[in-house]
């Protein structure tokens, strides 16, 4: 998602930011390509109007053409724009009641939209929060739904409700509640039923089991890939039943980002999840920020950086850090972090996030066959050479280029970079900014 809009908007910030004078016309024409940008990802027309018109008479002022630097003004605006178009400040958390009370959280959505998969992620997500959560399944239109959740639920290790034979959801969902409060459970999670299509069965359905349990959140879940589509319907179950937030499914398919832009401001609520793959575990919260800087082409170092942490147990990362700027990272740790790497989703997954390499290096560019070659050549060292890589003499280099099959010159390019990648290292255990620069250096 967003791989579209996100090159051009690179290109656009990048032609200005660096400029020292800025005239009205760059301005325009700035805005003008922005707006083609907007459209061509789908987003809502109004929308784009708005954001459109505020940001042309926030640059054209005073504030941003007489400034010592005009581009980085202009990019900032358009940053907070997309920002606020994305997001609500407030909002963006789950309302989530103390451990001693029940929170009731309903699902709602179209049939294929992703609300079973999705009930189970906010599940399993809930519980490594510390929750003791419990899902219901009230999907008693689809016939495999209760089957499906049943599934999810064990995948998850999270209980599921179901009441065998039960035709009323409302029955189920307020049998699940008691259940809840008997065992003590703190959140409990509705999968209510969907339909191919709005009608008023499924609204007057859903209204009842709200009336019955009374949610804290009533969460609509989109189906990113049908775009406009997916906002007018978030529009409709807003006006009939009313949600406090959106989650957004299907965020990893190739959909251009339009039901993105358009939700929060089209439908007043903001998207608090997003759905990133079919599995529990691909399920992230939404941070207005990092998506504006991602779509801006300004990179999403902080959730690279959570994603390093997510993949190493925090002793390891803390062990990792005290090496980094004692200077005594080894050729091993490197070794392990390459595995690491292929466990974080990849290369092409990191590159999204990097500031700056949006629209420039594709994973196409990554030579995936250095990066093997490395591994090949460290893993044909022994355990003293790869601690301590300055015995690698002339004689070493030889056996260690015939052990992994390549040539003495790559076994020299692997420990000069590596070498380089030590001192960066060094800086970056100090001081963040260098985070990016280190990454480059791992050839990512
Ligand atoms: P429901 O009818 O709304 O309950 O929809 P399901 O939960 O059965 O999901 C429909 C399909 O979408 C299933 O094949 C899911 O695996 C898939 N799906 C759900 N969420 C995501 C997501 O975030 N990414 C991807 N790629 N697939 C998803």
């Amino acid at each position: 998602m967003f791989e579209s809009i996100s090159q051009k908007f690179s290109g656009i910030m990048r032609s200005l930011s660096g400029k020292s004078k800025i005239s009205e016309k760059n301005v325009r024409d700035a805005v003008e390509e922005i707006k083609l940008a907007l459209l061509d990802a789908d987003v809502n027309l109004r929308v784009v109007r708005r954001f459109v018109n505020g940001t042309l008479d926030e640059a054209l002022g005073e504030k941003v053409l007489s400034a010592v630097d005009p581009g980085q003004q202009f990019v900032k605006i358009v940053y907070d724009r997309m920002v606020a178009l994305l997001g609500d400040p407030e909002g963006q958390k789950l309302s989530l009641r103390g451990p001693d009370v029940v929170t009731v959280i309903l699902m709602m959505g179209l049939q294929g939209s992703g609300k079973t998969t999705t009930s189970a992620k906010l599940a399993l997500r809930l519980k490594k929060e510390g929750r003791r959560p419990l899902l219901a399944a009230a999907d008693l239109v689809r016939p495999a739904a209760i089957d499906q959740l049943q599934v999810l639920g064990s995948k998850v290790d999270v209980p599921v409700h179901v009441l065998p034979g039960a035709s009323d959801p409302v029955k189920v969902a307020v049998d699940a509640l008691a259940r809840a409060k008997r065992e003590q459970r703190d959140v409990l999670i509705i999968d209510t039923a969907g339909r191919m299509h709005l009608d008023d069965t499924l609204m007057t359905e859903i209204k009842k089991v709200r009336d019955a349990v009374k949610p804290d959140e009533t969460l609509f879940v989109a189906d990113a890939m049908t775009g406009q589509n997916a906002v007018s319907i978030a529009e409709e179950f807003e006006k009939r039943i009313g949600i406090s937030g959106v989650i957004l499914s299907k965020f990893d398919s190739d959909a251009r980002g339009g039901a993105a832009l358009s939700l929060r401001s089209v439908v007043g609520k903001p998207i608090k999840f997003i759905g990133v793959g079919e599995k529990p575990e691909d399920f992230e919260p939404f941070y207005p920020e990092r998506m504006a800087s991602r779509i801006l082409g300004m990179g999403d170092i902080v959730s690279l950086v959570e994603k390093a942490q997510e993949t190493m147990d925090i002793e390891e990362a803390e062990k990792m850090q005290r090496k980094m700027a004692k200077n005594t990272f080894d050729l091993q740790d490197y070794l392990e972090q390459l595995d690491r790497m292929t466990k974080m989703g990849g290369v092409g997954k990191m590159l999204e996030m990097i500031p700056g390499t949006q629209g420039q290096i594709s994973e196409d560019d990554i030579d995936k066959a250095e990066l093997k070659r490395e591994k090949a050549i460290i893993q044909s060292m022994t355990y003293t050479e790869r601690e301590n890589c300055h015995i690698i003499g002339p004689t070493r280099r030889k056996r260690i280029a015939r052990g992994s099959g390549s040539s003495v010159n790559d076994v020299n390019r692997l420990l000069r970079k590596f070498e380089k990648m030590r001192l960066t290292m060094k800086k970056f255990a100090k001081n963040k900014k260098y985070q990016a620069e280190m990454l480059k250096q791992m050839g990512i």
